[in-house]
């Protein structure tokens, strides 16, 4: 039986790197890919991974039925982290294995980079150059500041690592804390109710599951610092947008730096792009030269290790 490795994910040209291709083609494995570069439909994407004893997967769905169409399957791993995308019980149940790749410094600089780019306004700067300009904002430092960090996993470490000489204070909320993780950071563990109050920036870096939709509403909103900030590169359904849109118009927020949406790609005329105290990205903050280059490694050294019986590097089931 040919063994395949499937690659519905519609970037995986430009992220999968040759040196991890070449060391799952030289296993004997037989490379599927989407090279439409484009979503698949789901008939095609269920054709393409049918045979499959792996699936690299990207942001696309995969439910149940399609999961036990998948005879041979043994392993999807996810390239990147968010795993909302899979019926993870479906997976379980028939014994498919699933790993992610552990990508969170690139998140972490990103996310940093949100906070500084919010607080010193740097598009609005670099366009007022590029348009012939020389109007000057006055900006924020983050010294001095209190960070509130929700969901405090390995991007949320990291965050906590890289702001440590930026003389903040770091407050984190995680319902499974990590407390010698957070002690070796300086954090300190607070209640969720805690770190709306006090923190001046919020950073998300929880999952996105039914009971974090909309962890960010009008009512959590209304609980934090007037002037604060939020910063999101987890996931867009942990906010509520127009309850965002409403604080960030009447500066109760005073603005915020956002890579995921509650739907992306962004439809035209999206309300987010009206407001100059926002900083938007696409969806990008994973995405790294160097994440990619592990991340296709790691990928195919997981896909040969399941194939040994053993288990993905970064397994999730
Ligand atoms: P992780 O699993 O290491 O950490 C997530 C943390 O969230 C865990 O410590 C968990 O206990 C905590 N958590 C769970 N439920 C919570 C709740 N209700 N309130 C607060 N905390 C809660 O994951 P990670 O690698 O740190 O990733 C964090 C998020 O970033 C994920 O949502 C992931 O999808 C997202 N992400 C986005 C990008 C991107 O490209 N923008 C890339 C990678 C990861």
């Amino acid at each position: 039986m040919e063994k395949i490795v499937a690659f519905p994910f519609r970037h995986h040209k430009e992220l999968f790197y040759k040196e991890a291709r070449d060391l799952l083609e030289n296993a004997g494995y037989k490379l599927v890919c989407n090279d439409a570069g484009k979503k698949l439909s789901r008939e095609d994407h269920l054709a393409m991974i049918q045979d499959a004893f792996a699936i690299v997967a990207g942001t696309e769905s995969y439910d149940a039925d399609m999961i036990r169409r998948c005879k041979n399957l043994k392993l999807v791993m996810r390239f990147g982290v968010g795993t909302d995308n899979f019926d993870l019980n479906a997976m379980k149940q028939q014994n498919v294995q699933v790993g992610v790749i552990a990508n969170y410094n690139a998140v972490a600089e990103f996310a940093l980079m949100l906070m500084l780019s919010v607080l010193k306004q740097l598009p609005r700067l670099d366009n007022v150059v590029r348009n012939g300009g020389w109007t000057r904002y006055e900006a924020h430092e983050l010294s001095g500041k209190t960070i509130g960090l929700i969901g405090f996993g390995r991007i949320g470490r990291r965050l906590a690592e890289l702001l440590q000489n930026f003389d903040v204070k770091i407050i984190a909320y995680d319902p499974y804390m990590d407390m010698d993780a957070a002690n070796q950071r300086n954090v300190e563990s607070v209640t969720l109710e805690d770190l709306f109050t006090h923190a001046d920036i919020i950073s998300l870096h929880l999952p996105s599951l039914p009971e974090t939709y909309h962890l960010i509403n009008a009512d959590t909103i209304s609980r934090m610092k007037t002037g604060s900030y939020i910063i999101n590169t987890a996931r867009g359904k942990l906010i509520d947008e127009i309850a965002l849109c409403d604080a960030l118009k009447c500066r109760k927020l005073a603005g915020a730096g956002l890579d995921v949406y509650e739907e992306e790609p962004f439809k035209p005329g999206n309300p987010l792009c009206e407001l100059n105290n926002v900083v938007l990205t696409p969806h990008t903050s994973a995405l790294t030269y160097e994440t990619n280059y592990k991340a296709s490694l790691i990928c195919a050294k997981s896909i040969l290790q399941v194939e040994r019986g053993g288990k993905p590097i970064y397994p999730v089931i």
